[in-house]
């Protein structure tokens, strides 16, 4: 569509960064609000603006965020100028603050290039006006019950709004996220099969069970976890694609990859060892390819980064290692998936998992079904040794750590963060994990300040 900027137009625009600029001398948070200023008064507003050239969007269940940091960061490292929604929101309010941000004040782009991540529930408010360049899809699971319903009711969002001419970048080993677009340019990435990849799926969950085309029961050449492996119809062509960006040899003992692509092959540093977070790398590294940036600038950027604090961290303290990881809730994925690594983690192991799902900013819109879609049944392991459940939910967890068969004398349940933590017992362990939600990320630095103290005193005795 064709959108002529009118006098709507402007006075949105201008009544936009008059906001902004009054939120940013009351030092309040300007990420948002200004643009659903302009949104409100003039709802096509996205349309009408000039845009970058250039837009990399990124979007999908998880891995969004993650994503979008590394490009962000190699981006700035490597010097582009460019404009991003890093500390803001990814819904249409947010989007249209960042593209006001980099519009002048007669809504010309200042800027060549966008960076943004998009919420994939919002496609319906951001694609009809916004066309991304490329747009990246990390992947499509079982989210918020409540918020995302299931991966067929985004994936018909996502292929009802995605525009045509946008270039997808997509996950070739998720059988859902790599059909979305079907028609538009494709570039896929994949990680060839791996030693602990499995023929049957350990999950609980595994979305996408039936062929969308002739519904006949998908079947699995490997399943790594979930619906994520290499995945066909028996009945007809419906399959994971041949990838055109491909892991061939990741060598965790090492940390390093190695990335092959028609022209040829490439070796990447790990940055972090859990698969996740290697797909996410992976996404950026072929997102910035796209924009020529090489082998060795990528890869020494790489080595400067650090994936966000209040995602990952790991610290050693005394004799113990202490990591801290969110663990997404409300979002079974992503919960199991951080059990999963807590689980692999070579040594003896205690954990806390502090669960806030009824946080006023998760808007008390859950229920507690999504703590049965977790596998819980990854946190009963030999090498696990006592299980702490804090927080609002610790009676919910409690019933389904219990239903995974977890002996009872190996956990403590209590609502009092501090007084749980308090009975953390440090015989015969080496590591402890503290798994948190993104509303506990506040509990989760009291826990770890709290497990400093027990081991301290501990190791005094
Ligand atoms: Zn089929």
């Amino acid at each position: 569509m064709n959108y002529k900027k009118t006098f709507r137009f402007y006075l949105a625009l201008w009544l936009a960064k008059l906001s902004s600029f009054a939120l940013k001398i009351l030092k309040r948070n300007a990420t948002y609000f200004p643009g659903k200023v302009a949104l409100s008064i003039c709802p096509d507003f996205m349309g009408r603006l000039d845009k970058p050239k250039t837009i990399i969007g990124v979007t999908g269940t998880n891995g969004k965020t993650t994503t979008c940091n590394m490009i962000n960061d190699i981006l700035s490292q490597n010097g582009f100028d460019f404009i991003n929604n890093k500390y803001g929101s990814n819904i249409d309010g947010g989007i249209a603050t960042t593209l006001i941000s980099g519009s002048t004040i007669t809504g010309k782009a200042k800027k060549d290039l966008a960076v943004l991540e998009l919420d994939e529930r919002s496609s319906n408010k951001i694609f009809p006006y916004v066309t991304p360049t490329y747009l990246v899809c990390t992947n499509l699971f079982r989210d918020s019950l409540m918020r995302n319903a299931h991966t067929e009711f985004i994936s018909n969002i996502l292929n009802k709004y995605i525009p045509k001419e946008t270039i997808m970048i997509e996950n070739a080993d998720d059988i859902i996220c790599s059909h979305i677009a079907e028609g538009n340019k494709k570039i896929y990435f994949s990680i060839d099969r791996l030693e602990t990849d499995t023929e049957e799926c350990r999950n609980i969950i595994r979305d996408g069970k039936l062929c969308p085309k002739c519904l006949t029961p998908i079947k699995y050449e490997y399943v790594r976890y979930h619906h994520i492996g290499k995945a066909y119809c028996p009945n007809c062509d419906y399959k994971c694609p041949k990838p055109d960006y491909h892991i061939t040899n990741l060598d965790l003992k090492n940390m390093q990859m190695t990335l092959k692509f028609k022209d040829g092959e490439e070796v990447y540093d790990i940055i972090n060892d859990n698969i996740i977070n290697i797909y996410n790398m992976l996404a950026a590294i072929v997102v910035l390819k796209q924009l020529k940036l090489t082998q060795k600038q990528i890869n020494d950027s790489f080595g400067k980064l650090k994936i966000v604090e209040t995602r990952y961290t790991e610290e050693s303290y005394k004799n113990y290692k202490i990591v801290t990881q969110l663990s997404k809730g409300m979002n079974p994925i992503a919960c199991s998936m951080a059990f999963n690594y807590t689980r692999n983690e070579k040594g003896n192991k205690a954990v806390i998992v502090v669960l806030d799902d009824i946080h006023e900013e998760a808007k008390g819109m859950e229920n507690t079904s999504w703590h049965y879609d977790t596998d819980y049944e990854l946190l009963n392991d030999e090498s696990i040794k006592q299980i702490i459940l804090p927080g609002p939910r610790y009676m919910d967890s409690y019933i389904r750590c219990l239903m995974a068969d977890i002996p009872r004398e190996k956990m403590v349940h209590k609502k009092d963060i501090i007084e749980a933590t308090s009975e953390l017992k440090l015989d015969g362990i080496d590591k402890i994990f503290i798994l948190h939600d993104l509303y506990a990320i506040e509990q989760a630095k009291q826990i770890k300040q709290k497990v400093k103290e027990i081991i301290d005193e501990y190791e005094n005795k």
